[in-house]
């Protein structure tokens, strides 16, 4: 007999591993389809794997400076297997906790590419499903450049990249966004020639401009070379090298490298859905929805990287409850006013709300604070001191727009600037907090008193350079 489910979600990512839970949790009889592992790009191929390897180069990085804290250490080297195996070990045994929990739901987990019939059919290989309520979550793939073939071995996309065998002796990335930078960062620690080629004038061009500016004099004092408002023109591979013709305002230049790594950005996935089937209307190549996630067909929703950007982990995860529980007849709407966003980058940055051009560009007129790490008693400790905090703040209310961090644990400092943000409070009320000392946290409430020029952990401001 054809079993019947409540809820068919398609792709066991973080946003539809997510829905499935919280609408199995909501009484439903909810099945999970999934053509790759359970995990999705986050947990196989993205935030994880990532975060493994930078985990590795960190300790590198340690230990490269050991003798800064007064230890002495002989490293033999770098064992690059092990590092590798190690990333793989713990994608595994967080693929088998998805399946855990999915289990303990009573999810069901059905194998293979999905696509639609019809807005109410869906098959998956030789099978038919109904759709009472359907979640689609089929996330997002590497975006390729026109005229650059990818051959995943020596051109390769950041899935290859994770496959490699061997520490490069040099590595050209296209794109100085988040993933490239990530690995750019990854590679210059375990001695690979880095070169990083953005289009635009600036890396991470999301970012406040102040933070990318340092990013940029940290990366390249470590010898990351940066080529900004520079595209590749042409890139052949033979006798095992690979030779890039790239255009910059110096006019047409040419590098030779072992491997390169595109990362220009993702596109969502929506190849092989049949979403013309069921007359799911797409825009700029995402699926459109509304502030419940629902799609333009009554009981089809959509969530995380498919729906378009910011491709992050935590807000399919969040997309991901409220389309479940509105499948599941609650009414649940999306708020995107409060989304932190972690780069993994030596330094890290960290950001939530609006940077200093974003909140100019609404019409705010604004005051900043910042806090250098030099000036914290606790980043001494920690040998890290580049790095700042910065606050905008809408001069009219007080009101906090937007903290960016970049320096040392920025990505778990952002949590606090975050809720700050999501209860809207302004910088006095963040200045009068108490921040335990002596921790990282302090140049937070320090940053927010400099929006009146009131740090007491800096000299009064007439005193100060740079
Ligand atoms: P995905 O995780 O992409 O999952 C979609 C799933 O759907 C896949 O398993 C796919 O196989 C399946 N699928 C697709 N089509 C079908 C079909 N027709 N039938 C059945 N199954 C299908 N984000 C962060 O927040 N923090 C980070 O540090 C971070 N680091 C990253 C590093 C890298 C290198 C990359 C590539 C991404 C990173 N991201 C990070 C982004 C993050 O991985 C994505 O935002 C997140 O995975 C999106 O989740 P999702 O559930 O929308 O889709
Ligand atoms: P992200 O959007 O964080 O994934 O970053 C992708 C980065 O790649 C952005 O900074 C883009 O400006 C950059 N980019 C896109 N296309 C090209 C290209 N053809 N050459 C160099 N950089 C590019």
């Amino acid at each position: 007999m054809k079993k019947e489910f409540d809820v068919l979600v398609i792709g066991a990512g973080p946003g539809g591993y997510t829905a499935a839970i919280r609408a199995a949790q909501l009484g439903g009889r909810v099945a999970i389809i999934e053509k790759g592992d359970l995990g999705g790009t986050c947990l196989n191929k993205g935030c994880i794997p990532t975060k493994s390897l930078i985990a590795s180069v960190h300790v590198l990085d340690w230990l490269k400076k050991a003798e800064e804290f007064g230890i002495k250490v002989e490293t033999k080297g770098v064992d690059f297997s092990a590092i590798m195996a190690r990333q793989e070990k713990i994608v595994k045994q967080l693929r088998n906790g998805v399946g855990v929990l999915l289990k303990s739901y009573g999810i069901e987990v059905i194998k293979g590419r999905a696509s639609f019939i019809s807005p109410s059919e869906i098959k998956v290989e030789d099978n038919t499903f109904n759709i009472q309520k359907c979640i689609i979550a089929t996330g997002s793939i590497p975006s390729p450049i026109p005229g650059i073939d990818i051959d995943g071995e020596n051109i390769m996309t950041s899935d290859d990249i994770l496959e490699l065998g061997q520490i490069p002796s040099s590595l050209l990335i296209i794109g100085g966004g988040v993933i490239g930078l990530e690995f750019a960062c990854i590679f210059q620690v375990l001695g690979t020639k880095v070169m990083v080629i953005e289009a635009l004038p600036r890396i991470l061009p999301g970012e406040d401009r102040e933070l990318s500016r340092m990013l940029e004099r940290i990366l390249k004092s470590k010898g990351i070379d940066i080529k900004t408002s520079a595209r590749v023109k042409e890139m052949t591979y033979t006798n095992s090298e690979i030779e890039i013709t790239f255009e910059s305002a110096n006019g047409l230049d040419k590098v030779v490298v072992e491997k390169a790594l595109v990362a220009t950005g993702r596109k969502p996935c929506l190849q092989e859905l049949g979403l013309e089937h069921a007359g799911i209307v797409c825009e700029g190549g995402r699926i459109v929805v509304d502030e419940k996630m629902e799609t333009n067909i009554k009981g089809i929703y959509a969530i995380g990287d498919v729906v378009g950007t910011p491709f992050l982990a935590h807000k399919a995860c969040a997309e991901g409850m409220v389309a479940a529980e509105n499948a599941m007849g609650k009414h649940a709407t999306i708020d995107y006013k409060v989304i932190p966003g972690c780069i993994f980058t030596l330094p890290e940055i960290a950001s939530v709300g609006l940077n200093e051009d974003e909140a100019r560009e609404r019409g705010y007129e604004i005051k900043i604070g910042k806090f250098p790490f030099m000036a914290s008693g606790k980043a001494m400790t920690m040998g890290e001191k580049n790095g700042f905090v910065k606050i905008v703040a809408d001069k009219e209310t007080d009101k906090i727009l937007g903290i960016h961090i970049i320096g040392p644990h920025a990505t778990e400092l952002i949590n606090g600037a975050a809720l700050a943000v999501k209860l809207e409070c302004t910088t006095a009320e963040l200045d009068r907090f108490l921040f335990p000392h002596p921790t990282l946290s302090e140049a937070i409430g320090q940053a927010a008193l400099d929006v009146h020029k009131r740090a007491t952990d800096l000299p009064k401001a007439k005193f100060r350079h740079g």
